[in-house]
């Protein structure tokens, strides 16, 4: 019997809805290829939902999404929106409620993109950013005093608790343990004098069951500076939900194209769906086009997969997007080609 996984669909904004269906084209090959099937409940959750009811979702959002195997998330944004709306509104729900605390982000310089940065060579740059994505800095403690005053003051207190930090230092390490051996921590305990010691002596606490793991710690500074000088260098980085957020999108800068990059916010134990997301936004500018970057949807549709228990289907995606690129000159206009989203997906799918 061929397995169904229950995937629900969150098309969002802007080109959200025009990457997701040629994710679902290439989840069909695979699924035929490797036996399995996934069924779709698709959402319209919002920014525009927002601005015609009120609520990026309904009240009873996170039940309707409850029961099933895995998310997929176009990108939600609109103009006039603030982002604070569509993060408080979905995102951070979503992620707390199912307990997503493993923000997972693969960065690789492919050959055939041009990344920005001179060192970055294809083959050599893959790494990954394992974020805290629970608590830490986003948090809601504090609040503002004397609003206008000259004693005007605003509070906001980062919360790290020994359960949080020690499960997602437990998911990097394995992941090293399972790559290259190497892990890197980002923090910054020379200026943030309690929180950060504190995540330093668990990462020395954990490392002592990963003697396979060869590790490190770098203040957050130094570490930026090193991802533009050398990103040759790292394997798995892990680091707290701010420092993690920015690392990752510097990252993928260093990649070289926003279209590309793909996002798990994972719950590792599965007892709650996991949510995968293209890192980009819903780009306004191009929204309507049919010129968006499906990539970036596809590769979040291979870390699903790998995810559902199908790691070589997800392979087959990874190597389809790596021969795409290497291969043909089949770019859409995001990385200097032409193509339309459906044409560059076809490209892909006859790779497949
Ligand atoms: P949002 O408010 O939803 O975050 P944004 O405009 O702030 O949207 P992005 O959507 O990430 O941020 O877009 C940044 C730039 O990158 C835009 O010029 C956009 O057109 C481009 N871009 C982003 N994703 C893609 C893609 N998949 N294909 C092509 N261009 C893209
Ligand atoms: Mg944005």
């Amino acid at each position: 019997m061929t397995t169904n996984h229950r995937i629900a669909l969150i098309p969002g904004d802007g080109i959200g809805a025009e990457v997701l269906p040629p994710a679902q084209l290439v989840l069909d090959v695979l699924g035929r290829r490797h036996g399995f099937s996934l069924s779709y409940t698709s959402y319209d959750w919002s920014c525009e939902r927002y601005l015609r009811e009120g609520a990026m979702m309904p009240a009873d959002g996170i039940d309707q999404l409850r029961d099933k195997d895995a998310i997929l998330l176009g990108a939600v944004g609109y103009p006039g929106v603030p982002d604070h709306v569509s993060l408080w509104g979905l995102l951070i729900p979503i992620r707390r409620s199912f307990r997503q605390y493993v923000n997972l982000r693969p960065i690789r310089v492919f050959e055939g993109i041009e990344s920005p940065v001179r060192g970055a060579r294809p083959g050599e740059v893959d790494f990954v950013v394992v974020r805290e994505n629970m608590e830490g800095e986003y948090s809601e403690v504090g609040g503002r005093l004397n609003s206008g005053f000259p004693d005007e003051i605003a509070v906001q207190e980062a919360v790290f608790t020994r359960a949080g930090v020690t499960r997602v230092l437990d998911y990097a390490f394995t992941l090293a343990s399972r790559r290259g051996g190497r892990l890197t921590s980002a923090t910054k305990s020379n200026g943030i004098v309690h929180t950060m010691p504190f995540w330093d002596q668990l990462v020395a606490e954990r490392a002592a069951s990963f003697p396979q793991v060869a590790w490190d710690q770098e203040h957050i500074d130094a570490l930026a500076a090193k991802f533009v000088l050398e990103p040759a260098r790292f394997d798995v980085v892990v680091a707290s939900n701010l420092f993690g957020d920015i690392l990752s999108d510097l990252a993928a800068a260093v990649a070289g194209s926003i279209g590309v990059a793909p996002a798990a916010n994972l719950n590792p134990e599965r007892d709650f769906p996991s949510m995968f997301e293209p890192v980009h936004g819903s780009a306004p500018d191009i929204a309507g086009q049919g010129i968006a970057n499906p990539l970036g949807a596809i590769w979040s549709a291979a870390m699903m997969l790998d995810h559902l228990g199908h790691p070589a289907a997800a392979k087959d995606i990874t190597d389809a997007i790596t021969s795409v690129l290497a291969k043909t000159d089949a770019r859409t206009r995001d990385l200097g080609g032409t193509a339309t989203t459906a044409e560059f997906t076809d490209k892909l799918i006859e790779l497949l």
